[in-house]
């Protein structure tokens, strides 16, 4: 098949569901025929070789499960992709018939992996997705399709599926959306799928990370979906049954991306209000910086040290007090006060001690 192209002719989001892992021939029938069934999938997933994190779990059925899921693919007319790891995976994946291939977040980090895998695909016509590394280094991520590039592939697509870090209190993986949009920036004709599963970690969660990479202007989703989430032998928190992949799907508001003429007038004149405001918000921290300085310039002839803590505490606490008046959040009252108290300091060293700044 030619994804890019699949994906370029149907309306946002293109959809890719499907188990975390295939772990029978029925659980895979089941799950493909739910998903045909209730969802606009585009394209299916499944996981034949898991790569876990810990030794003695599942590490997925292995190749045994390959004619199980090509075939299911082909009963409701629906092409399939699986994640490769190695040269083995490669010829099993091509000989079985999969449709597209992708490259796990454990792969993509490892540049002899993603180069021995490019060395397979050396002429062969079958797009690949292109997984994020675990760890958040955009130059990894490019680096793996500029090996795949070199082997000649050009159906290349890029999932963003969030970065490792160590007990982050809300998502599995953070998603750091700054990257993914930096690689779009950097490789414009790449599509780019958000994974919301492996993100969230759990399914409270998917809704709130599909409507973010929506908002973000991705191209598609790709969910895990198990018919029996709460019994599956992989990643059972976050997958969700057809049924309800549907039901999110169909919560999603899409946006456009580029802006109507008719709306083109109205926005421009809320910018140019903003920017009116803007304005007025950098005159008022200048005159306040000012006025910084001439407390400088009263503390140095006191001889008073410029930070007194208790008379900032006092500030800051009455600003945070106040937050919810302003209809702002206490951390957003935080962080600006702590910025003009920094640049009010910075202001006030350059005129107690000139050779210091
Ligand atoms: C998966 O898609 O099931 C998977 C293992 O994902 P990742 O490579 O993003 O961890
Ligand atoms: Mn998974």
């Amino acid at each position: 098949m030619n994804l890019k192209k699949a994906i370029k002719d149907i309306d946002r989001p293109f959809l890719i569901a499907g188990p975390c892992s295939a772990e029978t021939e029925e659980q895979v029938n089941d799950v493909v025929q739910q998903i045909a069934k209730h969802t606009s999938a585009n394209l299916l997933r499944a996981g034949i070789w898991k790569p876990r994190t810990r030794p003695n779990s599942f590490e997925g059925v292995g190749q045994e499960a390959l004619p199980w899921f090509v075939a299911a693919g082909k009963s409701v007319g629906l092409p399939t992709s699986v994640e490769i790891a190695n040269r083995q995976h490669v010829e099993a994946a091509l000989k079985a018939g999969v449709d597209v291939l992708w490259i796990g977040a454990r792969t993509t980090v490892n540049p002899f992996a993603v180069q021995e895998i490019a060395d397979v695909l050396k002429g062969v016509a079958i797009p690949v997705m292109v997984k994020n590394p675990v760890n958040p280094d955009l130059e990894l991520w490019l680096g793996a399709f500029e090996r795949l590039e070199q082997a000649g592939l050009t159906d290349l697509v890029a999932i963003h599926r969030g970065f490792s870090f160590y007990k982050h209190p809300k998502y599995r993986n953070v998603p750091s959306w700054e990257i993914p949009i930096a690689l779009k920036e950097r490789l414009p004709h790449i599509p780019i799928i958000c994974d919301p599963s492996h993100i969230s970690g759990r399914r409270d969660l998917l809704a709130e990370v599909a409507q973010k990479a929506m908002d973000l202007n991705f191209d598609g989703l790709m969910i895990e979906s198990h018919p029996d989430p709460d019994n599956a032998w992989s990643d059972s928190f976050q997958q969700i049954t057809p049924l309800v992949l549907s039901e999110l799907m169909g919560g999603l508001i899409l946006r456009s991306p580029s802006i109507a003429s008719s709306h083109g007038e109205q926005l421009l004149e809320m910018r140019e209000k903003i920017g009116v405001l803007d304005d007025r918000l950098f005159d008022i921290l200048s005159a306040r910086m000012k006025i910084s300085e001439e407390v400088g310039n009263f503390k140095r002839e006191q001889k008073i040290t410029i930070l007194q803590q208790e008379h900032w505490e006092k500030v800051i606490s009455k600003r945070l007090i106040s937050s919810e008046d302003y209809e702002l959040t206490q951390q957003f009252v935080r962080k600006i006060m702590d910025a003009i108290h920094q640049e009010s300091i910075r202001h006030q060293t350059k005129v107690m001690n000139p050779k210091n700044t």
